[in-house]
C-alpha cells in the first residue's frame, strides 16, 4: 500500500480540483484521480455565482480567471418563439455585497479547470497535490481505520491500492463513490431530454455583434436556451422529445442556430443529447467516504447552480477536514457537512426545477402563470429583480456547525475595506483563510489562547485594524444590532451578538460537542 494521504479524491472535475487546492493550501497531503488525462474541451457550466467567485478568490485564481475567461453576467432575457422580449432582467443595479458581481460571472469552464490544475504544483507555501490522471478508480472502501481506493493505470493496466484518512468522491453524475454509499436516490421532479450544442464562432466580427446575455425562449412546443459564453463559445440547449433526441442531426442544429446568427463561420464542439435530471442520494457519507459535486446532487441547469453547489461542498468539507485533522473537533463534525449542505441543495434544486418548468410550460395554467410573472416583470422591472434576488437567496444553513443567532448560517458580506497603508482590499483578503472574529464599537475583544493560538482565528476590529471605508460593515452591525460576529472559513456566519468572548466560547463548545 502507498504512503497514506490525508484525503484521496476520486474525480478531477472542477469540484475535485477545487477541494484538492483548498486542502493543499492548508498543507494537507492530497491525491486526486481521474480516468481522463485532460480537462473536457467543452464547457458545461457557464455561470459561477458570487459565492464561487469568493472561494476562487481565496484560492488566488479569481483574478486570473477574470478578463479573458470570465466576465460579469448581467443580462437575462425571456423571449417568445419569434425572439420578442417577454421580460428582461438586468442585474447591473444589484449591489455587490459579497465582493463579486451580484448575479455572478459567465466563465469558460475548461479555462477554470486548467487554472485549478496548474495550482496543484503551486509548492511555494504548501505540498503539491499528487495527480493520478489516466487512472480508473475501480473500488473505494471507507469501513476501516483508513479509506482505501483501488485504481488502474489505464495505459499500463497496473492496479494499485491507495489509502488516506478520508476519501471524497467528486466523480460526477455516474459516481462510483455514490453507489458505494447508497442505492437510494431521491427524485426531485425533473427528468427531461435536451440537446446541448456547444458552438465556436470563428468570425470575430460576428462574435462581437452577439448580445451578451442568456436568452430563454419559451416556445409552446420546445424551449431553447441561448447563452453567449467566453472565448468565442456559444451554448444552445434545446428541449426535445425522446424521438427527436434519437434523430437530431447537425443540419437540425444549423437550422436552429440560423434563427440566431449566420452559421457560416461556426464550428461545433459537440452536439450531445442530455438527460437533465434532478435528484439526490439520501446519504453523502459512509464511514470515511464522502461525496461532493454532481456525485452528491444533480439539478436541471436553469439556475446555473450545478457547479456552484459543488464548489460550496468543497469549501464546506475543506475547513471541517482541517478542524478534524488538527484535533479541534471529532470525526462527527464531518456529519455536519450533509446536515448543512443537503437541505441547502434541496432548495436550490427545487428553484431550478421551478424555473425549468416555467420556461417549458405548455399547459394553460403554466402558461398563464408565466404570462403573469412576465407582465409583472415588464411593468415593474425593479420588483422582478427583487423577486429574482429573493428566489436566489437560498443560502441559509439551518442545522450544523452554527450558533443560535438569527444570522447564524447566513453568508457574511464581503465589502471593500481599507487596511494597512490605506490600500483598499476585499475583506476576505485581509481576514485570511481561517475563522474571523469581527468586532465593532468601543470594546475591542481580548486575545485568548484557544481562539488566537490553537484555532488560529483572526481578529479584526473595525476602526483599529480596518477602516470600513464605505460604511457597509457598520451599517450591517447597526441593522442587526450586534457588535461582534464570528465567521467560518467558508464565510458562513457561526454566531453573532454583543459579547465576542461568548461567541468564541460558543464555537469551542460546539466543536467539543463533536467529540
Ligand atoms: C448543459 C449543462 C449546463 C450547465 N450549466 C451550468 C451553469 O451554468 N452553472 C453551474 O454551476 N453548473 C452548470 N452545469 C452543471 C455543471 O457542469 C456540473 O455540476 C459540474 O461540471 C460538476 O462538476 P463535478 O466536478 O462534480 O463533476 P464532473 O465535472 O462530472 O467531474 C467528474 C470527474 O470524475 C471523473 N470520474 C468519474 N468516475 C471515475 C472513475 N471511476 N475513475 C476515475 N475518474 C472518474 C470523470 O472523468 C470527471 O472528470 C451545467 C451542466 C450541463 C450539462
Amino acid at each position: 500500500m502507498r504512503v497514506p494521504y490525508d484525503v484521496l479524491i476520486s474525480g478531477c472535475g472542477p469540484v475535485g480540483a477545487t477541494l484538492a487546492n483548498l486542502l493543499r493550501q492548508q498543507g494537507y497531503a492530497v491525491a486526486i484521480f481521474d480516468r481522463d488525462k485532460d480537462v473536457f474541451i467543452a464547457p458545461r457550466a457557464m455561470q459561477i455565482d458570487a459565492e464561487s467567485c469568493r472561494i476562487f478568490q481565496q484560492l488566488g485564481i479569481q483574478s486570473r480567471l477574470e478578463g479573458r475567461d470570465a466576465r460579469p453576467a448581467y443580462k437575462h432575457v425571456f423571449v417568445d418563439k419569434n425572439r420578442k422580449t417577454l421580460m428582461a432582467l438586468d442585474t447591473h443595479s444589484i449591489r455587490e455585497i459579497y465582493g463579486h458581481a451580484a448575479a455572478g460571472m459567465r466563465f469558460h469552464q475548461p479555462a477554470l479547470e486548467h487554472l485549478l490544475r496548474a495550482d496543484f504544483d503551486n509548492t511555494e507555501a504548501s505540498p503539491k497535490v499528487d495527480t493520478y490522471l489516466g487512472y480508473e478508480v475501480l473500488a473505494v472502501d471507507g469501513a476501516g481505520s483508513a479509506a482505501t481506493l483501488t485504481a488502474k493505470n489505464i495505459e499500463t493496466e497496473e492496479v494499485t491500492e491507495f489509502s488516506g484518512r478520508y476519501l471524497v468522491g467528486a466523480d460526477g453524475g455516474n459516481s462510483l463513490c455514490r453507489k458505494y454509499i447508497t442505492d437510494t436516490r431521491i427524485d426531485m421532479n425533473y427528468a427531461r431530454r435536451w440537446i446541448v450544442m456547444d458552438v465556436l464562432v470563428h468570425d470575430d466580427a460576428l462574435w462581437n455583434s452577439l448580445i451578451d446575455r442568456s436568452e430563454f425562449m419559451c416556445r409552446p412546443d420546445a424551449a431553447v436556451v441561448f447563452v453567449k459564453g467566453c472565448n468565442n463559445h456559444v451554448r444552445f440547449d434545446f428541449e426535445v422529445t425522446d424521438e427527436v433526441a434519437e434523430t437530431f442531426t447537425k443540419d437540425d442544429a444549423i437550422a436552429l442556430i440560423s434563427n440566431y446568427f449566420d452559421t457560416s463561420s461556426i464550428e461545433f464542439q459537440r452536439i450531445a443529447p442530455y438527460y437533465f435530471y434532478a435528484g439526490m442520494p439520501d446519504k453523502w457519507r459512509k464511514g470515511r467516504v464522502f461525496i461532493a459535486g454532481d456525485a452528491a446532487h444533480l439539478t436541471s441547469p436553469f439556475s446555473g447552480q450545478g457547479l456552484n453547489m459543488g464548489i460550496r461542498d468543497a469549501a464546506n468539507l475543506a475547513f471541517k477536514f482541517d478542524l478534524v485533522f488538527r484535533g479541534l473537533a471529532g470525526d462527527e463534525c464531518l456529519n455536519s457537512y450533509q446536515d448543512e449542505r443537503w437541505p441547502h441543495c434541496e432548495r436550490t434544486i427545487n428553484g431550478a426545477t421551478a424555473r425549468g418548468l416555467m420556461i417549458s410550460a405548455n399547459d394553460l395554467r403554466g402558461r398563464m402563470k408565466r404570462a403573469l410573472s412576465f407582465f409583472i416583470g415588464r411593468v415593474s422591472p425593479g420588483l422582478a429583480l427583487a423577486m429574482t434576488v429573493k428566489m436566489s437567496d437560498f443560502t441559509v444553513y439551518e442545522n450544523g456547525l452554527i450558533g443560535a443567532h438569527k444570522l447564524s448560517g447566513d453568508r457574511f458580506i464581503q465589502p471593500w475595506v481599507t487596511a494597512q497603508d490605506d490600500v483598499p482590499m476585499l475583506l476576505d483578503d485581509v481576514a485570511g483563510d481561517g475563522f474571523l472574529l469581527l468586532t465593532n464599537g468601543s470594546d475591542a475583544s481580548q486575545k485568548e489562547a484557544w481562539f488566537d493560538k490553537k484555532l488560529g482565528g483572526k481578529r479584526l476590529h473595525i476602526g483599529t485594524d480596518i477602516e470600513d471605508s464605505k460604511g457597509y460593515l457598520t451599517a450591517y452591525f447597526e441593522k442587526h444590532d450586534i457588535s461582534a460576529i464570528l465567521v467560518r472559513p467558508d464565510r458562513y456566519i457561526f454566531d453573532a451578538g454583543d459579547d465576542a468572548a461568548a461567541l468564541t466560547a460558543g464555537l469551542k463548545d460546539a466543536l467539543a460537542a463533536y467529540g
